[in-house]
């Protein structure tokens, strides 16, 4: 059975769902497959222990549009919590505050490197200008605006870990998308102005985890018309004229999905069938997936283009503390190159929540990796021991480990390798050619946005497809109003 939709939205997360809810809300027809067994996607929350924990630390970046926050205060209410930054990283040995303060960085930061890194920072502001105009990759970049010392210290481990790829190797595109700021100075600026004014440390965050930003979407979505399949993957896309065939299969979460029930969508199913004819397609699923699902299909040089665009995988480690809160802080942010840790986050500590049990904590541990690497081959028991070990090296406080859950996220961070910009162009002027197909959010075009991003994305979309006819020439300016994005660390 053939069913008809205007719009089919490729996956659930903050991009597709904000799409969703938005074109429901003009009228149109509108279908979401979802290959998962909730919502949210790398933005989704799940149960451990009694706490809603996120896929790794989760904050909503407040700098959005007024609609679209408007209409997520809207939504939310009271939920949508103001939060503030509250973490710690680790420079050398010493933890200190951050988002730096000035003075507790001077105060905190051993007396030789600090010396040493207020010379760097005095030395770029004389000969720093010319090497990041000419800067060809993240380690010159960071260097030139940083100088060696910070950049030993902070950035150059901190790159190997969160990408597998050594600074010399990476675009600099990867640091002007990635650092708040690109220079010392431009840094100490932004501290000076957190230890003034609190509010550009806030962050929004709902009460219950950071998925039910996704799950009031879905509901929101549902309510305006629109049809949410869980366990639903898009199998195929054949593109003509007119209009985009999908054909959609139950993916290996589709029994888990139908448990939940809640958006598992069966009763659709029952209405939709396994194919569906689609006026456009928003596709949110990552660019090289959608290259091998569509026909007629990418020419040779984008075929082998999307061979080239490389992921970076993830392990998140939640470990069961007991004895109360572990910190105070929300993240714990590790740049030293003798754990595969990045961070440390304790969802409990990003949100204020009675329903949070109090004699114990959940930790996340973040381990980017590669699929197939000894870390993404480690079983619960050696990742035990690496975290133990992990936070008995840096002096953080005790673990009491009742026990651990691990989850395995295969493709989480675009890695921006030399070489990547014309594997990406390649790819995007093939899609760019299809008629009635759009791509976005985070890994439909390649992009490390975050949450807030991928949701502006989502309205300008529907926006751009209006009642039905799409815009091209809107959706080219919102394009090129993306690539100014940046994400803050
Ligand atoms: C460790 C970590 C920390 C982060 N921290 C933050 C943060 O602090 N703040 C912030 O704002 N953002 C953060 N992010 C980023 C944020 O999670 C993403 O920007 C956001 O989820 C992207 O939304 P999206 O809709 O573009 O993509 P996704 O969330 O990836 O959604 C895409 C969906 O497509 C589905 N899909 C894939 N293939 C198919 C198929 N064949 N058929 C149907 N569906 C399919 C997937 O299951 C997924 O649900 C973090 C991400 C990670 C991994």
């Amino acid at each position: 059975m053939t069913g008809r939709a205007d719009l089919v939205v490729l996956g659930a997360g903050p991009a597709g769902l904000a799409a969703a809810w938005y074109a429901a809300r003009r009228g149109l027809s509108v279908d979401v497959l979802e290959r998962a067994e909730t919502v949210g996607g790398m933005a989704a929350s799940f149960d451990v222990a009694g706490f809603r924990v996120d896929l790794g630390s989760h904050r909503l970046n407040p700098d959005l549009p007024e609609n679209i926050l408007a209409d997520l205060r809207s939504l939310m209410g009271s939920d949508l919590q103001t939060r503030y930054r509250n973490g710690r990283l680790l420079v050398g040995d010493r933890w200190v505050t951050y988002p730096f303060k000035p003075r507790e960085l001077a105060k905190a930061m051993p007396t030789v490197p600090m010396a040493r890194a207020a010379f760097d920072a005095l030395a770029t502001t004389w000969r720093g200008k010319k090497q990041i105009a000419a800067a060809d990759s993240y380690a010159e970049l960071m260097r030139a605006g940083f100088g060696p010392t910070m950049y030993k210290q902070v950035y150059e481990p901190y790159a190997a870990k969160l990408w597998g790829v050594t600074g010399d190797d990476i675009d600099i595109d990867q640091a002007r998308r990635k650092a708040g700021s690109q220079t010392m100075w431009g840094a100490l600026v932004r501290s000076v102005r957190n230890s003034i004014a609190s509010e550009s440390l806030a962050y929004l965050y709902p009460r219950r985890g950071f998925g039910q930003l996704c799950e009031t979407l879905a509901d929101a979505a549902m309510e305006a018309g629109a049809r949410i399949r869980l366990g639903a993957a898009a199998e195929h896309l054949t593109v003509d004229a007119e209009g985009v065939s999908v054909s959609l299969a139950r993916s290996e979460f589709h029994g888990s999905a139908a448990e939940r029930g809640g958006w598992s969508g069966e009763q659709h199913w029952a209405e939709g069938g396994t194919d569906i004819r689609a006026g456009h397609v928003f596709s949110t699923i990552p660019v090289p997936l959608l290259a091998r699902l569509t026909s007629p299909g990418a020419p040779y040089e984008a075929v082998e283009a999307s061979g080239k665009l490389r992921f970076r995988a993830i392990l998140l480690v939640y470990a069961v503390h007991a004895g109360g809160r572990w910190t105070g802080c929300d993240v714990h942010y590790i740049p030293d190159g003798d754990t595969p840790v990045t961070r440390i986050s304790e969802p409990a500590n990003h949100r204020f929540s009675p329903d949070d049990p109090t004699e114990r904590t959940v930790l996340c541990f973040e381990i980017p990796c590669d699929i197939g690497d000894d870390l993404w081959a480690a079983d619960e028991d050696q990742l035990a021991n690496l975290i133990r070990e992990t936070v008995r090296r840096l002096g953080l406080p005790q673990l009491n480990l009742e026990w651990v859950q691990v989850k395995r996220m295969r493709q989480v961070y675009p890695i921006y390798h030399k070489g990547y910009r014309e594997a990406l162009a390649d790819l995007e002027g093939w899609v760019e050619s299809l008629p009635h197909v759009t791509t976005f959010g985070r890994l439909g075009l390649f992009t490390p946005d975050n949450t807030h991003h991928a949701l502006l994305m989502g309205y300008e979309a529907a926006d751009a497809l209006g009642t039905g006819q799409w815009d091209q020439q809107m959706w080219s300016e919102a394009r090129d109003r993306f690539t100014q994005h940046v994400v803050e660390s």
